[in-house]
């Protein structure tokens, strides 16, 4: 009994192409309808929803439209929408772009060990050539946030992931030997370099650098 009731519930739950210009609705690709009018969805696909909504909300302004007017109507309404779903696509595929560029060049001053406040530097010449060559693209390239802050986050998050290819790296060491060695850095603290060299079982050698250490005080 309980399996009969399912089936009859999913079959009402299909969009009905009729649907469309006799209520201004559309089916979304997650299996809902949407109203073209206000962009709401129902709960549930059911014809008694969408046409409860369409009288509830849109009878009163759409009735006027019929025939071939309608289906205009319902077209260029459709149109519209697509074009909008688009725009927010395009928009997204600009983000992920903008965050790719700024990861590239924030790689590149960690990689020259160049000062994060480079960051502004390299964005201030950006802009002047793009001001000056593709002047349309300078919101999208305004967009690339180099700030020091930014920068730093973003090395941070890179050493951290570093660290942790190290750690999964040397879970599978048969054997491992350690190397350290001081360096002074530009405030003139010592840090402690520790390297870490490693055979695992299948011969396969790997050699890091581990920790970075500063060393406050005496360092005998
Ligand atoms: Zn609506």
């Amino acid at each position: 009994m309980a399996t009969k009731k399912r089936k009859v519930d999913d079959e009402c739950r299909i969009f009905n192409k009729e649907w469309r210009e006799k209520y201004f609705f559309g089916e979304t690709n997650d299996q809902k309808a949407s109203c073209l009018i206000s962009n709401e969805s129902v709960a549930v696909v059911k014809e008694y929803n969408i046409r409860h909504h369409y009288e509830a909300k849109h009878l009163s302004t759409h009735s006027k439209y019929s025939g071939k007017l309608r289906s205009e109507k319902f077209e260029s309404m459709k149109r519209s929408l697509e074009s909008q779903r688009n725009f927010f696509t395009k928009k997204f595929v600009e983000n992920e772009s903008i965050i790719r560029v700024r990861c590239k060049i924030v790689n590149k001053l960690a990689e020259r060990g160049k000062p994060f406040t480079d960051g502004n530097f390299i964005k201030e010449c950006m802009m002047e050539a793009v001001n000056d060559l593709c002047p349309e693209k300078a919101n999208m390239f305004g967009c690339i946030s180099l700030s020091a802050s930014s920068v730093v986050r973003r090395i941070e998050k890179l050493g951290e992931n570093t660290q942790l290819q190290i750690h999964e790296k040397a879970k599978k060491f048969l054997w491992y030997s350690l190397a350290m060695d001081k360096s002074s850095d530009l405030s003139r603290v010592s840090q402690l370099l520790v390297f870490i060299c490693g055979v695992k079982c299948n011969f396969e050698i790997i050699e890091e650098m581990a920790p970075v250490c500063s060393i406050h005080g005496t360092t005998t």
